[in-house]
Protein backbone atom coordinates (compact mmCIF):
# COMPACT_ATOMS: atom_id res chain seq x y z
CA UNK A 1 0.00 0.00 0.00
CA UNK A 2 0.92 3.74 -0.58
CA UNK A 3 1.82 5.89 2.68
CA UNK A 4 -1.54 7.11 4.52
CA UNK A 5 -2.61 10.04 3.81
CA UNK A 6 -1.22 9.89 -0.17
CA UNK A 7 -4.53 7.98 -0.78
CA UNK A 8 -7.97 9.91 0.33
CA UNK A 9 -11.45 8.90 -0.53
CA UNK A 10 -13.22 11.10 -2.30
CA UNK A 11 -16.50 12.71 -0.71
CA UNK A 12 -20.28 12.46 -1.85
CA UNK A 13 -19.32 16.19 -3.32
CA UNK A 14 -16.92 14.92 -5.87
CA UNK A 15 -13.91 16.44 -3.67
CA UNK A 16 -11.05 15.04 -2.19
CA UNK A 17 -11.68 14.43 1.87
CA UNK A 18 -9.31 15.76 4.05
CA UNK A 19 -7.78 14.19 7.17
CA UNK A 20 -8.41 15.05 10.51
CA UNK A 21 -7.36 13.30 13.82
CA UNK A 22 -10.69 11.84 16.23
CA UNK A 23 -9.44 13.48 19.83
CA UNK A 24 -12.90 11.94 21.38
CA UNK A 25 -12.46 9.49 24.44
CA UNK A 26 -13.58 6.46 22.28
CA UNK A 27 -11.22 7.07 19.48
CA UNK A 28 -8.34 8.85 20.52
CA UNK A 29 -5.65 10.02 17.44
CA UNK A 30 -7.85 7.56 15.45
CA UNK A 31 -7.17 9.67 11.61
CA UNK A 32 -10.18 9.97 9.72
CA UNK A 33 -11.49 11.18 6.73
CA UNK A 34 -14.16 14.20 6.09
CA UNK A 35 -15.65 16.12 3.59
CA UNK A 36 -13.35 19.27 2.41
CA UNK A 37 -15.94 21.58 3.12
CA UNK A 38 -17.37 20.03 6.00
CA UNK A 39 -16.87 23.20 8.89
CA UNK A 40 -16.55 26.06 6.10
CA UNK A 41 -19.80 27.70 7.24
CA UNK A 42 -19.99 29.85 3.70
CA UNK A 43 -20.23 26.23 1.75
CA UNK A 44 -22.83 23.46 1.68
CA UNK A 45 -21.00 20.22 2.57
CA UNK A 46 -21.79 16.52 2.59
CA UNK A 47 -21.80 14.02 5.53
CA UNK A 48 -19.24 12.30 4.23
CA UNK A 49 -17.05 10.11 6.94
CA UNK A 50 -14.26 7.38 7.17
CA UNK A 51 -12.23 6.36 9.50
CA UNK A 52 -8.45 5.72 7.48
CA UNK A 53 -7.90 2.49 8.58
CA UNK A 54 -11.44 1.40 7.48
CA UNK A 55 -10.72 3.41 4.23
CA UNK A 56 -7.04 1.39 3.85
CA UNK A 57 -8.43 -1.80 4.28
CA UNK A 58 -11.61 -0.99 1.82
CA UNK A 59 -8.89 -0.16 -0.29
CA UNK A 60 -6.71 -3.61 0.17
CA UNK A 61 -9.70 -5.25 -0.36
CA UNK A 62 -10.58 -3.56 -3.83
CA UNK A 63 -7.02 -4.25 -5.05
CA UNK A 64 -7.23 -8.17 -3.55
CA UNK A 65 -10.49 -8.31 -5.58
CA UNK A 66 -8.73 -6.80 -8.99
CA UNK A 67 -5.87 -8.98 -8.58
CA UNK A 68 -8.41 -11.88 -7.94
CA UNK A 69 -10.38 -10.74 -11.02
CA UNK A 70 -6.94 -10.45 -12.74
CA UNK A 71 -6.38 -14.08 -11.87
CA UNK A 72 -9.52 -15.26 -12.76
CA UNK A 73 -9.65 -13.40 -16.14
CA UNK A 74 -6.29 -14.98 -16.86
CA UNK A 75 -7.00 -18.62 -15.69
CA UNK A 76 -9.99 -18.49 -18.10
CA UNK A 77 -8.04 -17.24 -20.97
CA UNK A 78 -5.45 -20.19 -20.49
CA UNK A 79 -8.15 -22.78 -20.11
CA UNK A 80 -9.26 -21.06 -23.24
CA UNK A 81 -5.85 -21.63 -25.16
CA UNK A 82 -5.51 -24.94 -23.68
CA UNK A 83 -8.81 -25.85 -25.83
CA UNK A 84 -7.71 -24.17 -28.69
CA UNK A 85 -4.74 -25.50 -28.85
CA UNK A 86 -6.02 -29.06 -28.73
CA UNK A 87 -8.80 -28.39 -31.06
CA UNK A 88 -5.36 -26.88 -33.45
CA UNK A 89 -3.20 -29.91 -32.77
CA UNK A 90 -6.91 -32.41 -33.88
CA UNK A 91 -6.94 -30.06 -37.15
CA UNK A 92 -3.51 -30.16 -38.06
CA UNK A 93 -3.40 -33.76 -37.68
CA UNK A 94 -6.30 -34.65 -39.57
CA UNK A 95 -4.47 -32.25 -42.37
CA UNK A 96 -1.64 -33.60 -41.82
CA UNK A 97 -3.38 -37.06 -42.77
CA UNK A 98 -5.18 -35.86 -45.44
CA UNK A 99 -2.00 -34.71 -46.82
CA UNK A 100 -0.26 -38.07 -46.21
CA UNK A 101 -3.34 -39.91 -47.89
CA UNK A 102 -3.26 -37.59 -50.75
CA UNK A 103 0.50 -38.28 -51.28
CA UNK A 104 0.08 -41.75 -50.86
CA UNK A 105 -2.89 -41.63 -53.54
CA UNK A 106 -0.89 -39.41 -55.72
CA UNK A 107 2.10 -41.84 -55.53
CA UNK A 108 0.03 -44.81 -56.13
CA UNK A 109 -0.77 -43.41 -59.41
CA UNK A 110 2.14 -41.81 -60.63
CA UNK A 111 3.51 -44.95 -60.11
CA UNK A 112 0.83 -47.12 -61.70
CA UNK A 113 1.63 -44.69 -64.76
CA UNK A 114 5.11 -45.50 -64.57
CA UNK A 115 4.84 -49.06 -64.17
CA UNK A 116 3.24 -49.16 -67.28
CA UNK A 117 4.90 -46.90 -69.26
CA UNK A 118 7.68 -49.79 -68.57
CA UNK A 119 5.70 -52.11 -69.37
CA UNK A 120 4.81 -51.11 -72.55
CA UNK A 121 8.63 -50.06 -73.09
CA UNK A 122 9.87 -53.14 -72.71
CA UNK A 123 7.11 -54.54 -74.83
CA UNK A 124 8.04 -52.21 -77.40
CA UNK A 125 11.78 -53.09 -76.50
CA UNK A 126 11.24 -57.29 -77.07
CA UNK A 127 9.05 -56.33 -80.04
CA UNK A 128 12.05 -54.44 -81.54
CA UNK A 129 14.62 -56.84 -80.17
CA UNK A 130 12.35 -59.38 -82.61
CA UNK A 131 12.01 -57.71 -85.39
CA UNK A 132 16.06 -56.78 -85.36
CA UNK A 133 16.20 -60.79 -85.29
CA UNK A 134 14.09 -61.61 -88.29
CA UNK A 135 15.40 -58.95 -89.98
CA UNK A 136 19.10 -59.58 -89.55
CA UNK A 137 18.25 -63.19 -89.60
CA UNK A 138 16.71 -62.97 -93.32
CA UNK A 139 19.55 -60.42 -93.96
CA UNK A 140 21.56 -63.27 -92.87
CA UNK A 141 19.83 -65.56 -95.06
CA UNK A 142 20.04 -63.44 -98.17
CA UNK A 143 23.56 -62.97 -97.40
CA UNK A 144 24.13 -66.81 -97.05
CA UNK A 145 22.59 -67.46 -100.25
CA UNK A 146 24.23 -64.82 -102.46
ZN1 LIG B 1 -18.44 16.53 0.54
Amino acid sequence: MTSRVSAAPTCDCEAKCVIFISRTKKNPDRPFFRCPYYGQIRKTHCDYFMWEDDFIASQAAMVELQETTIERKMEAMIIQMNKDMKAMKIQINKDMEAKINELKRDTEYKFNILEREIEAMTFQISADVVAFDIKHLSLGGLKGSK
